[in-house]
């Protein structure tokens, strides 16, 4: 199927040929039409089905199609998504849809200031991206309300439940007025996504579901280094240097310091780039992201929660810095690259202890991954022994910090261990030297002094004892005795 194939206006058509689509993904194909015809939808699909185009080109077409106008401080259609990233990006492909049609749109999310956004709303918008905590706000200051809405999108359903967002959810669905068209999509559908969305779609929606987590898999190459931890920033650097076809570098680690750490190492070597995490402001977040998108920086470091639904176009190579120890979250990460039918490789770097990660990783998606190539390691520092204070500085964020006292105290306990083996047997030696020697002593003197080759092995308060007993000091008792005795 093509895209003109679709009941889209030209403008639409237009717009998709401009973002370069050519035939429509699958939850696309079997989205669209429904949508068109007014029906509610409950979609089983995760980011990079391309299944924000799925919900916004019809909506667009509907809008378009209504001959309604907006009203001020109202909104026609609302997306409501769990981060300030994702909304971000969606309105960004609402904007791009409908860049040849005079439908507005606005986006509004915590962690900045409100004037602008309530700026925005004033005249009214027909398609308003947010955050449930921002919307709630900002329908309380009264810049907003949903008395006209038309269009209501629930995405990524089972995130908002994942962060706490199920009152804020209820609240927005109490003032949605009762005649309106329902999306709601979730990666997953356990119990109780199913009930929530229940009390927000009509009987009956159509239901799709697409990509199972296992088909990204299968067309990303993967590759496996094995490496201790210290070294992992200096294969990371001899990568990427040896590497030019590394454009679009997605670096994924377990924490905000090891996220900086890389940073600082890769910078160091040259290579440009940024992180994104918890502890950068929402414009440093936004504006690394940006600088990646448009590949002005080559490589991006996250964190987890950071990247939570980044979508960025032709991510080339992503790599797993630190594994995951909740194995989904490797399907996620890898499943940056590869988008929309293209190729994509990802790299894992697995460290002794992470060797049961990997085992599990292994067995959720059931690909074993292959070995990259060993001769990279001839290029690396040599391996530096890893000490009890070393393993507790490196393992923070990986253990909790009694795992890791433990560990520490393990190791120790190990080192001193040898010591004691090294030690007996040092001991072992030189008692067998002293007791050759005393055979030898033995032999030498067997007549000339009897008594002192038997002798066993004296600690010196007893040699200390042994010594007065010594010939020279005989005549000194001898005196003591006499100067008593007198
Ligand atoms: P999404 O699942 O909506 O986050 O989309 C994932 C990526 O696929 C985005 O980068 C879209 O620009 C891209 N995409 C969406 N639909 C298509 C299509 N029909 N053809 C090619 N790329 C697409």
């Amino acid at each position: 199927m093509k895209f003109e194939e679709l009941p889209l206006a030209n403008p639409l058509q237009r717009a998709v040929r401009a973002v370069g689509y050519e035939t429509p993904t699958p939850i696309q194909e079997r989205s669209i039409p429904s949508l068109l015809e007014g029906k509610d939808l409950l979609g089983i699909a995760q980011t990079g089905t391309g299944k924000t185009a799925a919900f916004a080109l019809p909506i667009l077409q509907r809008l378009l199609d209504s001959g309604k106008f907006r009203s001020p401080k109202t909104c026609r259609a609302l997306i409501l998504l769990p981060t300030r990233e994702l909304a971000i990006q969606v309105e960004d492909c609402f904007k791009q849809y409908a860049q040849f049609t005079a439908i507005s749109t606005t986006c509004i999310f915590g962690g900045v200031g409100d004037a602008p956004q309530k700026r925005n709303l004033i005249r009214g918008v027909d398609v308003l991206v947010a955050t449930p905590g921002r919307l709630l706000d900002l329908i309380g200051q009264k810049a907003v309300s949903l008395k006209k809405l038309e269009f209501f999108v629930l995405d990524e359903a089972d995130r908002m439940l994942d962060m706490g967002f199920i009152h804020d959810i209820r609240k927005v669905v109490a003032m949605l007025p009762q005649n309106r068209q329902n999306l709601f999509f979730s990666a997953t559908m356990p119990d109780e996504i199913l009930k929530l969305a229940s009390t927000i779609l009509r009987p009956n929606p159509v239901q799709v579901e697409v990509a199972p987590q296992s088909t990204p898999i299968e067309r990303i190459r993967q590759e496996l280094y094995r490496i201790d931890k210290r070294r992992k920033g200096a294969l990371l650097k001899e990568l990427l240097a040896e590497h030019p076809e590394m454009k679009k570098v997605l670096v994924f680690c377990r924490t905000k310091h090891g996220a900086d750490k890389i940073v600082r190492v890769l910078e160091k070597a040259g290579i440009k780039c940024a992180a994104i995490h918890g502890n950068k402001s929402q414009n440093r977040r936004q504006e690394a992201l940006g600088n990646f998108k448009c590949e002005q920086i080559r490589v991006l470091v996250a964190t987890d929660i950071a990247a939570r639904g980044i979508d960025v176009d032709d991510v080339s190579h992503v790599f797993n810095y630190d594994l995951p120890n909740e194995h989904e979250t490797f399907v996620h990460r890898i499943g940056r690259t590869a988008r929309a039918g293209k190729e994509g490789v990802a790299i894992s770097f697995c460290s002794p202890d992470e060797e049961s990660d990997l085992r599990g990783i292994e067995k959720l998606t059931r690909v074993k991954i292959p070995e990259g190539d060993k001769s990279i390691y001839d290029k690396l520092p040599p391996p530096q022994k890893e000490t009890a204070e070393s393993m507790m500085r490196n393992s923070r964020g990986r253990m909790s910090r009694e795992e890791a006292q433990a560990r520490a105290a393990e190791t120790r306990e190990k080192h001193s261990h040898h010591g004691n083996r090294d030690n007996r047997r040092n001991n072992e030696n030189r008692e067998n030297s002293r007791a050759n020697m005393n055979v030898e002593n033995a032999q030498a003197h067997q007549n000339a002094a009897p008594v002192r080759q038997n002798q066993p092995k004296q600690e010196n308060g007893e040699r200390r004892h042994h010594r007065r007993n010594r010939p020279g000091s005989r005549a000194r008792r001898r005196m003591r005795e006499a100067q008593s005795q007198g």
